[in-house]
């Protein structure tokens, strides 16, 4: 993926947005392998990140922007639902794409703070009982984050 096309994968971004972008600071060297999406934090627009994911037809990014809510302590991410809580987890809104977008409607979603999804449904989870199938476990999660993760893409592609 070239620098170009992820500022065009952006459905929900202004053309001045996108131009505007920082690349993630380690974009020449990522593990596409181990990534569910790619997630990044704008280095200099403080509130604003970016995620990437594969999906039909090409890649699709969404612009975020993390909302100041004083929430309740300690929430769970709703992509990679880690229950240890290894990072800081945010309320992130997302402009719908289209006429939608324009019109004001937003799509709001917890999430790891630098998404750090797709490590932390890698991570071998605790054994619950004596002969539990980690391996299959870990596969599950990577499912479910995949899962979560496209339907908040459908939520904000649709501008129905
Ligand atoms: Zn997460």
């Amino acid at each position: 993926m070239t620098e170009n096309d992820l500022r065009d994968s952006l459905i929900n971004a202004s053309r001045r947005e996108r131009t505007a972008l920082a690349l993630p600071a380690d974009f020449d060297t990522l593990d596409w392998e181990n990534l569910d999406f790619l997630g990044w934090r704008d280095a200099k627009l403080p509130a604003v990140g970016y995620v990437v994911g594969a999906c039909e037809g090409g890649p699709v990014g969404i612009m975020l922007r993390e909302v100041d809510s004083k929430a309740r302590s300690r929430p769970q991410c709703s992509w990679c639902e880690d229950v240890l809580l290894p990072n800081d987890v945010v309320y992130f809104n997302a402009r719908r794409a289209g006429k939608a977008g324009r019109n004001g409607n937003t799509v709001g979603t917890l999430a790891c703070s630098h998404f750090e999804c797709s490590a932390n449904a890698r991570r071998l989870p605790p054994l619950p009982y004596p002969g539990f199938d980690l391996e299959s476990g870990r596969q599950r999660r990577i499912v479910g984050l995949r899962g979560n993760f496209a339907s908040f893409v459908r939520k904000v592609r649709d501008d129905g």
